[in-house]
């Protein structure tokens, strides 16, 4: 980076900040990732200096020879990877990606039916203060109070009542499996069109490790940074002709202009990557951590939604811990272990002071860390948790320890791309 320090030493100095904070941190955030060098180096090449509005062979701008031939081949490995017959890797993100998704098959106050946002759905889904519940009629499923699950019964009951138009299945928060071929069944009993969001899970999927919505969802929407491990970007994706041309309409020219060709070309990259065997193996260590994590946390006396984990993702009550999740989160963090607090399902505290927590193993699972580093962060969340639960005093020497263990910890599994 020798010309930016010279152009820009602040931000010079605070990319490498945030470099060393990455590297000496236990990522457990279940939406982040650490891409390799290789999708870095894609990320910050020339490419970011072209316009290419318009699809590969009907461009509005000159000069595309090259552009096509990298949309193309994203495109390709997207469909290979996935067993799609049709992709779109130009949305920004994947909030922007889902838009689409309305734009392409409703009318602003159609009917959308989505999870709701406490249960683990995403603010795309059709929630209040998002675009999405605000310009379309939202209706909500949740998970059963009992089991933390998903209920099919109650999601065919609600589509039967409000026939939506279009039904979300996936989220934000989900540590189970999604039940792909219930949901369509239910999509066809109403005539919706069903959206597989599966920007948390894509990497699995694509692993092996989560069944595919391929062949059930109408629509497959993905972010690519996720457990996908790609540079910030989406997808969408389609089997028929009919859905992937009207997806393609609301990408360009509905809702975006340009593409970030820098970031397609990275996104080429990554699904190359995961179309690895050595991947494969990542998504299945991915879950194998997942569930050892969840394992010691359990045998800790920890609350955990839905009693366990499927994937990659564990989200747990506070509340049997005596303290809720921001200071929970909080105290994490200065610990070194980076965590976000979330709502649980039925929560009775605020969102922006709810009373879980939510972790997940993609990022230290790609610094190659396994079982035995499970246990030992659920023996450090533990001690940090129930620690604050008796007073900040002894909180603080418990945190400081426990980050001085962490530091040794992340020493010795380095992360790809810093
Ligand atoms: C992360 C996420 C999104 C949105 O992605 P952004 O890139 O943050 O806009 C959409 N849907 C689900 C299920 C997600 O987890």
């Amino acid at each position: 980076m020798s010309s930016l320090s010279s152009v820009d030493p602040q931000i010079a100095e605070l990319v490498k900040a945030e470099e060393r904070r990455q590297a000496d941190t236990v990522k457990l955030i279940a939406s982040e990732n650490y891409v390799s060098k290789a999708v870095l180096e894609a990320t910050g090449t020339v490419l970011t200096n072209k316009y290419s509005e318009g699809y590969a062979g009907k461009r509005y701008y000159e000069g595309q020879q090259v552009i096509d031939q990298i949309e193309t081949l994203a495109i390709d490995r997207a469909k290979s990877l996935f067993g799609v017959n049709h992709a779109n890797v130009q949305p920004y993100s994947g909030s922007p990606a889902n838009l689409a998704v309305y734009m392409a098959f409703l009318n602003p106050g159609d009917t959308v039916m989505g999870m709701g946002l406490p249960f683990g759905g995403h603010l795309t889904h059709g929630w209040s203060v998002s675009a999405t519940g605000k310009w379309f009629n939202p209706v909500r499923y949740g998970v059963r109070k009992d089991t933390g699950r998903v209920d099919m019964d109650e999601v065919r009951e609600i589509a039967l009542r409000e026939r939506p138009k279009l039904i979300f299945c996936g989220g934000t928060a989900i540590p189970r499996t999604i039940d792909f071929p219930a949901f369509a069944e239910i999509a066809r009993e109403v005539g919706a069109v069903l959206a597989a969001d599966i920007a948390h899970i894509a990497g699995l999927v694509a692993g092996g490790a989560h069944p595919s919505p391929v062949g059930h969802a109408d629509v497959i929407s993905t972010t690519t940074h996720k457990t996908l491990r790609g540079p910030r970007g989406a997808m969408l994706m389609a089997t028929s002709d009919e859905h992937a041309t009207a997806l393609n309409k609301a990408v360009f020219p509905g809702l975006q202009g340009g593409p970030h060709n820098h970031t397609t070309a990275a996104i080429a990259v990554a699904l190359k990557e995961a179309s690895t065997d050595e991947f494969k193996a990542y998504a299945r260590q991915v879950v194998l951590n997942a569930q050892a994590l969840a394992e010691e946390l359990k045998g800790r006396g920890f609350d955990l939604v839905s009693g366990g984990t499927d994937n990659h993702l564990i989200l747990f009550d506070l509340t049997p811990k005596g303290i809720g999740g921001k200071p929970a989160a909080q105290a994490l963090d200065r610990a070194g272990l980076e965590t976000n607090y979330n709502t649980v399902p039925f929560d009775t505290r605020k969102p922006f002071d709810p009373s879980g927590i939510r972790i997940g193993t993609a990022g230290v699972t790609s610094r190659g860390m396994g079982v035995a580093e499970m246990r030992q962060i659920g023996a450090w969340i533990d001690q940090v948790v129930t620690a604050l639960a008796k007073g900040e005093d002894e909180a603080e020497h418990v945190i400081g320890r426990v980050h001085a263990e962490v530091l040794e910890l992340t020493s010795q599994f380095p992360a790809p791309g810093l």
